[in-house]
């Protein structure tokens, strides 16, 4: 948080997060959710739809097998078979005619059609295409469902049964069979079997497998037949629940058990599914139907999905693109603050006493700002050298003032005693001046301490130290210097001094304004600066005891 409150740039990040990935989030969460939903919307339609299709074909297909049976009951050779006995067979080659006609229509999968009398005695039989012998005919198939059903039915009404094995083809078939009556007294029944099979093959052909799967439930929760898996044409069907199935997929079959329609959802292996599913009208002919059915188609979850990935990594590439230029952004923020950073850095220095330079390496409004602080520096920096110099120097002579004296005197004496070098102290005196201040004025006064200042200069090595001591007195600090030299330079500045001329000099007491000076030496004349300087001092009062404009040796 304090970076934040601190950090230009990390602000410039949160801008431009708010501005930019923010609202670009928000906004592909919304697109996203709506186009899934609308994608989801699409997908269930498309099911409804196929589910409506294939359930048609299996509705019609009851409706049809029922309108056929119906057409073909009317011929007349079945009511003539009893209405004109002496024709009797005759009337049974056109039963055969017809029955082969049924079969006609269903190529496939007829199994067998019949004429039954009253008394379950097979009048006429068709297996396949094969016309039953006289001998072959059955005479018990009044024991048949189908049979004791459609004689309950009036002349013109059919029946249409649950599946069964067929006793000549021992495969699973759906019986149809519709009462023949003869001057409205039902006299024998009309009787076909189809195929179970038909459904399968159906299902598979009307169910994209790509897409997912379909099956047919009946109503003890049997599939009849089934997109995916094989069910077999002589085998007992398959229960639709198992030990396997889960318990959200179980509740859709009860529900579809129970006749229910609608659309859930249900997870197996790890994956969900959707599930939509209704019964089957099979209720379409006039008579009646004993089967009750179910119809579901399945899709995975995924299949749906597959189009909301390529929804989902456009979106990724968007929020990948945006992020790609927030981090530019940030790059470009650190190249536009750095000189910022740098210039408060540098501030801090400068208030620590530092003076640094700041690069400058742009053009731009930032690079200005920094080149001026470069010039700002630069100005405190020789402003503060003038006021450090200004601090160690004597304003009237220009030499170092007693403080810096006092200072580099005690450098001087450490730095002797450290190497053992010898370090020689000068102290000049102006004889005679408060005489030469009052007879000519303190201005006068202030040039000979001028020209003191400049014949002290003149004189010494770079390496030794000019400095104004206090009124009309001076010390020269000699590093590395003997007695001997030391009093060498000394002497050479008295005559230089005396040599000089001076404004009404000659009123002063020998003539000329002089100089006296004393020497000391360290180590033979002190140990420490203060006793160096006292014992110059002393030289200097020996110097002006003894007549003045002279050099006098500490310790004489
Ligand atoms: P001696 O030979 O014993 O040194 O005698 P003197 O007169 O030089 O010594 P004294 O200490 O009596 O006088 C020093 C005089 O130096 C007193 C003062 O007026 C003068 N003086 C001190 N500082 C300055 C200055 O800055 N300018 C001027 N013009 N005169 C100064
Ligand atoms: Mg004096
Ligand atoms: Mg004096």
């Amino acid at each position: 948080m304090t970076s934040l409150k601190k950090s230009l740039r990390a602000k410039f990040t949160l801008i431009l997060l708010f501005v930019g990935i923010l609202p670009l989030a928000v906004a592909s969460a919304f697109f996203y959710h709506s186009a899934k939903d609308s994608l989801f919307q699409n997908v269930f339609k498309e099911l409804k739809w196929n589910l409506e299709e294939i359930s048609g074909v299996v509705e019609g297909y009851f409706a049809e097998t029922g309108k056929d049976i119906l057409t073909a009951s009317r011929n007349t050779a079945f009511p003539m078979y009893y209405l004109d006995p002496p024709r009797k067979q005759y009337w049974l080659k056109e039963q055969h005619k017809t029955l082969q006609y049924l079969r006609g229509i269903y190529p496939d999968m007829l199994d067998e059609a019949c004429f039954i009398d009253a008394s379950g005695k097979e009048v006429s039989r068709i297996v396949f295409d094969q016309l039953a012998h006289e001998h072959d005919l059955s005479s018990d198939e009044a024991r048949n469902r189908f049979f004791q059903e459609a004689f309950k039915l009036s002349e013109g009404q059919v029946y249409q049964g649950r599946p069964v094995i067929s006793q000549d083809t021992h495969r699973w078939v759906l019986p149809n069979a519709t009462p023949i009556a003869v001057n409205g007294k039902n006299m024998a029944i009309l009787h076909f079997e189809v195929t179970m099979d038909h459904f399968q093959k159906l299902l598979k052909k009307l169910v994209n497998p790509d897409r997912g799967f379909g099956l047919i439930l009946d109503g003890d929760g049997l599939i009849l037949a089934h997109s995916r898996l094989d069910i077999s044409e002589t085998e007992p069907f398959p229960p639709a629940v198992t030990d396997k199935t889960p318990g959200d997929l179980k509740a859709i079959y009860s529900r579809m058990i129970k006749g229910d329609s609608g659309m859930e959802s249900f997870w197996q292996g790890g994956k969900e599914h959707f599930m939509i599913f209704r019964p089957l009208k099979l209720s379409g002919i006039n008579g009646r139907n004993d089967n009750s059915w179910s119809i579901a188609y399945v899709i995975p979850s995924e299949r749906v999905y597959v189009e909301l990935d390529i929804l989902r990594y456009n979106i990724a590439v968007l929020l990948a693109t945006v992020a790609l230029s927030i981090l530019l952004s940030y790059i470009m923020g650190n190249y536009l603050t750095r000189p910022i950073t740098n210039l408060a850095s540098a501030t801090n220095k400068v208030a620590a006493g530092e003076m640094p330079n700041i690069e400058v390496d742009r053009e731009d409004e930032l690079g200005t700002l920094s080149s001026s602080f470069n010039v700002m520096v630069e100005s405190i920096k020789r402003r503060d050298d003038a006021l450090k110099a200004l601090a160690i120097t004597d304003g009237l002579t220009g030499l170092y003032n007693y403080r810096y004296f006092r200072s580099e005197l005690e450098k001087e004496v450490k730095s002797s005693h450290r190497f053992s070098r010898p370090l020689s102290l000068i102290m000049a005196d102006v004889d005679y001046f408060k005489n030469y201040n009052d007879r000519n004025g303190h201005a006068q006064g202030d040039m000979a301490l001028k020209k003191v200042a400049e014949v002290l200069s003149k004189a010494v090595r770079e390496v030794d130290l000019c400095a104004r001591y206090g009124g009309e007195e001076f010390v020269v600090i000699l590093p590395e210097t003997t007695l001997e030299v030391a009093l060498n330079v000394a002497e050479r500045i008295r005559r230089k001094f005396e040599e000089e001329e001076f404004a009404y000099e000659e009123l002063q007491p020998g003539g000329k304004l002089t100089l006296s000076l004393g020497v000391a030496t360290l180590p033979a004349d002190a140990n420490e600066a203060q006793e160096l300087v006292e014992a110059a001092d002393r030289a200097l009062y020996k110097a002006k005891e003894n007549g003045r404009n002279q050099v006098w040796p500490s310790g004489c």
